[in-house]
């Protein structure tokens, strides 16, 4: 088992960025209204991710790190249906198999939660340990292990870098949640919950002013499309502002990216790439996530109309800029 885990390992776990991608996942399906991350990619490496989520029940500790141990579906219909972003159960055991990992928990029905410590081939140790509701993990030296993967890591600036990324777009998605990320010697982002992507833009972009920035939405019940966009004159040739979330989930799909392209042409210059954070809504059972397991990429049951849509909404939201 423990080499199924470490080869599952190398399609989820790439680098520090999908264990903090993973973590932070986990947290906002346990309903976390605030995450602080915590990363040290100096030495052997320390990601921690605490959030005041569900926690998870002492009974339950054993199994969260056992491959295709998920407690978020239980039957095939809690799968087409789940709105969690994780359910696949693959991400605790395959980072459990590559790192060193240590768990401290409390579920609200337990009036002392428990620490876990999780050793790649031994017995977990687990002990009583007092904290309030919620989970905080601990990875450390990732892929210790396994060194080919290690050798392939990049300078401890260039993970962060990537480490950085996955955390923006989580926030992008996730702008009600109170996010923090630090390193041991700075504060990278501390994050209020805000109402809006709007203002969860701002915060993640100093650089830009309210009126730099529009609000648009659009749709009904089985699909809305609500998305930011960015002035034409704040556009720079060599940055990208352009992000595509269903169901708060962070994705690529270059196809809607070209609907953006259409729906913006005639309103920015050819060269440039439009500035928009696009957030699709839809019912769970018109997408399938489980294309990759990472879950980058989706496929949507009603392509076209999105497509149409989207490229309709994006042209409709420019006009809101020239009043
Ligand atoms: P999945 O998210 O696909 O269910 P994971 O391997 O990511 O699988 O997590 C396994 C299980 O561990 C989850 O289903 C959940 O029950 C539990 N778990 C993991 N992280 C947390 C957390 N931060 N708070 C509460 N429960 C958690
Ligand atoms: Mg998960």
């Amino acid at each position: 088992a423990a080499l199924v885990n470490q080869i599952a390992a190398g399609e989820v776990i790439e680098r520090p960025s999908s264990v903090l991608k993973e973590l932070l996942e986990n947290s906002l399906d346990a309903g976390a209204k605030r995450v602080s991350v915590v990363v040290d990619l100096t030495g052997d490496g320390l990601i921690r991710v605490e959030d005041n989520g569900s926690g998870i029940m002492k009974d339950d500790l054993p199994l969260a790190f056992l491959r295709h141990a998920t407690s978020k579906i239980s039957s095939f219909d809690d799968l087409v249906r789940a709105r969690s972003m994780g359910f696949r159960g693959e991400a605790l055991a395959s980072i459990a198999s590559v790192a060193r990992v240590t768990l401290e928990t409390r579920h609200q029905s337990d009036a002392v939660g428990s620490r876990l410590e999780w050793v790649p081939g031994e017995d977990p140790l687990i002990s009583p340990w007092d904290r309030p509701v919620g989970t905080a993990i601990s990875v450390r030296d990732l892929f210790f292990n396994v060194p080919v993967r290690k050798k392939y890591l990049r300078s401890p600036q260039t993970e962060l870098g990537h480490l950085t990324e996955a955390f923006q777009r989580v926030a992008l998605g996730f702008p009600d949640v109170h996010l923090e990320l630090s390193t041991p010697s700075r504060k990278i982002f501390s994050l209020p919950a805000r109402h809006t992507p709007l203002l969860r833009i701002l915060d993640l972009y100093p650089t830009f002013q309210e009126e730099d920035l529009l609000y648009h939405e659009r749709g009904g019940e089985d699909l809305r499309i609500s998305l930011v966009l960015l002035r034409a004159d704040r556009l720079r040739k060599d940055r990208q502002f352009q992000h595509l979330f269903v169901n708060r989930r962070w994705i690529r799909h270059p196809a809607l990216f070209e609907a953006i392209t259409q729906g913006a042409s005639g309103r920015i210059s050819r060269d440039l790439h439009p500035g928009a954070w696009v957030y699709l809504d839809l019912p769970p059972d018109r997408l399938d996530v489980n294309v990759h397991p990472t879950k980058r990429e989706v496929r949507l049951l009603d392509g076209d109309r999105i497509f149409s849509l989207l490229r309709r909404v994006i042209s409709e939201a420019f006009e809101g800029f020239s009043e």
